[in-house]
């Protein structure tokens, strides 16, 4: 059995999850990367790695489908043989008010947010219990926490995450399973794409610490998780000081 700690990303491709999984990597983790759509992205994180004499494995799934999710286990449990790490890190966000939001976008926020993460603790349990060993990060929001107008069934799906994150923390605690969630404000990726210069000024300007965040203040937070011992069912605030509870 491979001795490295192997480690799962979803949405692995850009943003959040391409920086965890560039550190992991290079932090010595065997690290099977998750992307759907963005496959240029995710091979050139591959190339990135290899030239510096690193690899990681990448597999196209979509999260949102069950199945998928198991296709990812399967692979990692019949290549690696034990799965210690996952980062529930595969998102998606809509605005728009109640009145003009569909089922369709329902089913696709909270299916790609939140039934994706539980559909993979769901598979993963089973062979972190027999470990006695694993740790699950799961990607929430601070919107999961405090709601956010027009990102109604956004802030239901990161809501749900932290249910997870707590009730699963207490069901996994006696098998030495640690689950948190982090919760960032607003970090800059292409998620955030949409909001103007102005308005990521106007934002700022509600942050104490007076900037937006990036991909490596998560990593940060990452990495302390993955090294702490004694941390469960938290859901731990990166965000500046722009929400605080
Ligand atoms: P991003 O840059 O838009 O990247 C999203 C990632 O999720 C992509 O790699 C994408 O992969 C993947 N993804 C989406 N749907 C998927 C699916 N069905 N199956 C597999 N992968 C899927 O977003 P980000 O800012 O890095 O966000 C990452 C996480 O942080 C999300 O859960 C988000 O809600 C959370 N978050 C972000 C912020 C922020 O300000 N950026 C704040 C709070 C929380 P493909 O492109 O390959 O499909």
């Amino acid at each position: 059995m491979n001795m490295k700690k192997v480690a799962v990303v979803t949405g692995a491709s850009r943003g959040i999850g391409k920086e965890i999984t560039r550190n992991l990597a290079q932090n010595g983790f065997l690290v099977v990367a998750n992307y759907n759509k963005s496959e240029k992205e995710m091979l050139e994180l591959k190339t990135e790695l290899q030239n510096k004499g690193l690899d990681i494995q990448i597999i196209k799934a979509d999260v949102s489908k069950g199945n998928e999710v198991k296709k990812i286990i399967d692979y990692v449990i019949s290549n690696f043989g034990k799965i210690d790490i996952v980062i529930n890190n595969a998102g998606i966000s809509s605005y728009g008010l109640i009145s003009e939001t569909t089922d369709q976008q329902w089913q696709e926020i909270i299916n790609t947010n939140l039934y994706s993460a539980f559909a993979m603790c769901r598979e993963v349990t089973p062979y972190m219990v027999k470990q006695k060993n694993g740790c699950i990060i799961n990607i929430s929001s601070i919107w999961g926490i405090v709601g956010s107008s027009l990102e109604v069934i956004y802030s239901i799906s990161k809501a749900g995450m932290n249910g997870l994150t707590k009730a699963l923390a207490k069901e996994l605690g006696p098998s030495n399973i640690r689950v948190n969630a982090i919760a960032p404000g607003i970090i800059c990726t292409e998620m955030n794409d949409n909001l103007s210069e102005e308005e990521l000024k106007q934002i700022k300007s509600e942050i104490p610490l007076e900037k937006i965040g990036t991909t490596k203040d998560i990593w940060k937070c990452v990495e302390w998780l993955l090294k702490d011992e004694y941390t469960t069912g938290q859901i731990i605030s990166v965000n500046g000081g722009w929400v605080i509870t």
